[in-house]
């Protein structure tokens, strides 16, 4: 903060997700402009019906807006892979079933991609739109996107999700699972699009 500035001064932004650890990673990177709240409690879960990332991060930051009066931020993200025509998309969190583990999702990942050998034919892309919404009705959409490749088998155990069969292209070969965070961060989808939020945001009047 400012030499002289209050915390009062800072604009308050609800986050439309309660994770823990998002909430602080976006509070480490907005924290000097906004004071970072995590979503309200008394807020019932957005139903993610949307057939698109961004209809679900509007539909989420719509609701935290018209629950709270205050600038609102959501995101959501899919895995994409070409030859499943972009499944598992939106549906990404769920592809093995509506309360599916990690470990369960990525099996059936494996399995659909069995009869592929060739990293070419098993080409990917996380993607990550983020939706900030004033209480106005003004809002902006940002995206980051990471294009990779699935391997046969889980390597690593670092992260979460999908990092263990995800190989980045920009990387030396190693999945998200095997590298540290700080290392992810310098190519993941979420650090793009919260890079672009941050740049939109300067621009915007708050
Ligand atoms: P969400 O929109 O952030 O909740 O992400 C939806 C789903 O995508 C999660 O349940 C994970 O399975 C997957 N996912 C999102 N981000 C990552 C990531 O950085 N690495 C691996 N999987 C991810």
């Amino acid at each position: 903060m400012s030499r002289g500035a209050q915390a009062g001064d800072l604009v308050p932004l609800v986050l439309a997700t309660g994770n823990a650890d998002k909430v602080a990673e976006l509070r480490l990177l907005l924290g000097h402009r906004y004071e970072v709240r995590p979503r309200p409690a008394d807020l019932a879960e957005t139903v993610e019906d949307g057939e698109t990332l961004e209809a679900n991060a509007e539909k989420k930051a719509r609701e935290v807006v018209d629950h709270t009066g205050q600038l609102a931020v959501a995101d959501d993200t899919g895995l994409f892979v070409d030859a499943l025509d972009g499944r598992p998309g939106v549906r990404t969190g769920r592809f093995a079933g509506p309360d599916a583990t990690y470990d369960e999702n990525i099996d059936r990942l494996l399995a659909d991609l069995a009869h592929l050998d060739d990293p070419a034919a098993r080409r990917a892309e996380f993607r990550t739109v983020i939706v900030a919404r004033w209480p106005d009705g003004r809002q902006i959409v940002v995206d980051g996107v990471v294009a990779g490749w699935i391997c046969q088998q889980r390597r690593g155990t670092a992260g979460f999700g999908y990092d263990p069969v995800f190989v980045p292209l920009e990387g030396d070969g190693r999945s998200f699972a095997e590298m540290a965070l700080e290392e992810k961060n310098q190519l993941s989808h979420r650090a793009r699009a919260i890079d672009e939020l941050l740049v939109e945001l300067t621009g915007a009047s708050s």
